[in-house]
């Protein structure tokens, strides 16, 4: 059985003020301990808030380069959030890769490098609005999952987060089919590609719009694993979506 795991990602938000009085408000929430909680905020904050934050509740980089160290201005090592006492990574996000260019062998080099390094792995897929209406949807997500497979053995650290591009930030949640339909076809990519047991084993979050009213109907779909939130985990509702499978 794979267990339930919502993540916070706080994309570029928050202050030192803001950020204590967030982590405060999941401190004394009434979490569902059969739920694995991840928050992540921007690099300058995680230190405050690893230190500030429950213990039950981990903490992920949003981001990290594929070296150890060196001449690479503005970029952080997967060792440096190790160091940090960081335990995952959120690597591939729909924003790096159209924002920032990150392609998919790129993504891939960083997913290998950061397991290495020890941490766990959230890895984003997703197709575009163009994508999905050209019907690529499955085509775009298994060339970034070939891409990221291509340079690792070991799924065990890996979560997989189906965030859909149209879905995130728009309002536009995913209907529970169409989460369900992509999520199936993932875990099947990973039965054909990878194995049967990393196949069944590893989870599969959604992202895209999940919020504390929609996130109960579409944590009962058989292939949803868990959840990657964006602005509903700057609010209290964070917490009612970490408890929305019990
Ligand atoms: P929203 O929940 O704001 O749509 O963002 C989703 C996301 O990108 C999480 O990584």
């Amino acid at each position: 059985t794979r267990k339930f795991i919502v993540g916070g990602n706080f994309k570029m938000n928050g202050s030192v003020s803001s950020l204590n009085t967030l982590i405060e408000g999941l401190n004394q929430g009434d979490l569902d301990s059969n739920v694995e909680i991840v928050v992540s905020p921007p690099f300058v904050y995680l230190d405050q808030v690893r230190k500030s934050v429950r213990k039950d509740i981990a903490v992920a980089g949003q981001n990290c380069y594929h070296k150890t160290s060196g001449a690479y201005t503005g970029e952080v090592a997967p060792e440096m959030l190790k160091d940090l006492g960081i335990e995952w990574v959120i690597l591939g996000h729909s924003e790096r890769r159209e924002i920032f260019k990150e392609s998919d062998d790129e993504i891939g080099a960083k997913v290998a490098h950061a397991l290495k390094t020890g941490l766990k792995v959230m890895a984003c897929v997703g197709e575009s609005l163009e994508e999905r209406e050209a019907n690529k949807t499955t085509e775009v997500v298994f060339r970034q999952l070939a891409a990221i497979a291509k340079q690792i053995n070991d799924w065990s650290d890996v979560v997989v987060a189906y965030e859909p591009v149209w879905a995130i930030g728009t309002g536009k949640v995913a209907t529970p089919d169409q989460a369900q339909e992509v999520h199936k076809a993932i875990r099947e990519w990973l039965s054909t590609n990878v194995s049967a047991e990393t196949a069944a084993a590893t989870r599969i979050m959604y992202g895209g719009s999940v919020n504390a009213g929609n996130a109960s109907t579409l944590a009962k779909e058989e292939d949803v694993d868990g959840f990657l939130v964006g602005g509903a985990s700057l609010k209290p509702e964070f917490v009612t979506i970490c408890n929305a499978k019990a």
